[in-house]
């Protein structure tokens, strides 16, 4: 499997959040591990901030709502 260079953060604009699902930039980072500054494994658009590596008020609501009634998925 060959690695990619991760993703600088982005700026965040005034008035909106960094994104806690990503490093700012946007990209997502997942099952995966960092060699030699590259990463390798699964990546794509943050699902947090959709991709723009920051959050606004209404991505921070959707994602706490996501947090609160999806992916604490309830113990069988
Ligand atoms: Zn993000």
């Amino acid at each position: 499997m060959s690695g990619m260079p991760v993703a600088e953060p982005k700026p965040v604009p005034e008035g909106a959040e960094s994104c806690d699902g990503c490093n700012g930039s946007g990209v997502y980072y997942g099952a995966g591990r960092i060699e030699n500054g590259k990463f390798i494994g699964f990546s794509g658009p943050c699902y947090r901030c959709r991709g723009k590596g920051h959050q606004t008020s209404k991505d921070v609501k959707r994602n706490r709502y996501y947090d609160q009634h999806v992916r604490r998925l309830p113990s069988l």
